[in-house]
């Protein structure tokens, strides 16, 4: 398994492969995060697994400096992962697999100040899907990972790259960003990995306590609940309003007032766009943010 550093290496890599599956991640990888290499690994010749925190999606009072990072961990399972799929003689004998791992400077040659105001050079912002909810609460984010994409796209030129459903509204920006500037990639989106209880996997779970990840299966709890009744009142052809869906997932997530400090939105969007919808249908996306006393934001979402 080779360890790229360099964005020169890369290419070089890059370029003995025909085919390439690409996974942009932060690193400390959960089982979520390996559900798409699984992906990759099925359907490409070549997987190239990107581990970089990315700084320009961090506000300034955000976590970077306590984002996790685990690289050594990182690797040993995406190694245990590739064997699982490829078989162990196939890993040992193989130049399709590698890590990039990119220092900041190599990423961001111009610099990268956390306060927007104070940036140089050039970022990529699309417009119109990345304002509303996870936009409104993290005004930097999504021009943060729309500027990282792209440099990681145009760093590996992957043929396809995988995303996880878990966050939803980035599936959309990258989508139509890759739409917009003609990147010639397919974009792959997989579901999401869960716990038992049904809490969404997240590299920030590591911030939970054993007891604050149990109570938090309500987040799954009352979305699960709010999908099936969407579900049934589209089998019988009845209308369903976003306020009354809105108010079911409330009602729910308020048995646990003690613990979830804000509840920062729950919407129901259109798929393509993330417009906000007044009426339910089939494809409808229902996603929430939770804040919790200890600072922690939870986020999640359903396919109606
Ligand atoms: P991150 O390292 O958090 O930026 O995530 C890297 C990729 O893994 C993103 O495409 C995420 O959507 C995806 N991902 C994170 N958590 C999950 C999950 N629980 N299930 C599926 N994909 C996930």
């Amino acid at each position: 398994m080779k360890i790229l550093r360099t964005v020169k290496d890369l290419r070089l890599w890059r370029s003995t492969h025909k085919t390439l599956g690409m996974v942009p991640t932060m690193g400390a990888l959960h089982a979520g995060h390996l559900d798409l290499v699984s992906q990759s690994l099925k359907n490409n010749s070549a997987t190239l697994l990107s581990v970089f925190v990315n700084p320009s999606q961090f506000a300034p009072h955000e976590d970077l400096d306590k984002y996790p990072r685990t690289f050594d961990e990182d690797v040993a399972k995406f190694r245990a992962r590739a064997i699982e799929i490829w078989g162990a003689q196939a890993v040992e004998n193989t130049d399709g697999l590698a890590v990039f791992c990119p220092k900041v400077e190599e990423i961001y040659p111009s610099g990268i100040d956390l306060r927007v105001s104070h940036q140089k050079g050039t970022f990529v912002e699309v417009l119109g899907v990345s304002h509303q909810l996870e936009g409104k609460i993290r005004p930097q984010f999504f021009r943060g990972v729309a500027t990282v994409v792209t440099k990681l796209l145009n760093a590996a030129q992957p043929t396809r790259a995988y995303f996880g459903q878990k966050d939803v509204q980035q599936t959309v920006v990258v989508r139509q960003m890759v739409r917009d500037l003609l990147m010639p990639v397919e974009i792959v989106v997989c579901p999401t990995a869960r716990e038992p209880n049904g809490l969404a996997l997240s590299s920030r779970n590591v911030y939970l306590s054993e007891e604050e990840k149990e109570k938090m299966s309500v987040i799954y709890k009352a979305l699960h609940r709010a999908q099936q009744r969407a579900q049934q009142a589209l089998n019988e052809n009845k209308s369903l309003s976003s306020s009354e869906v809105v108010n079911g997932v409330m009602e729910l997530l308020a048995t646990e007032d003690a613990i979830i400090d804000e509840v920062e939105y729950v919407s129901l969007n259109h798929p393509d766009d993330f417009a906000e919808v007044d009426e339910i249908s089939k494809g409808t996306i229902l996603s929430l943010a939770v804040k919790l006393s200890n600072g922690v934001r939870l986020i999640d979402n359903v396919v109606i």
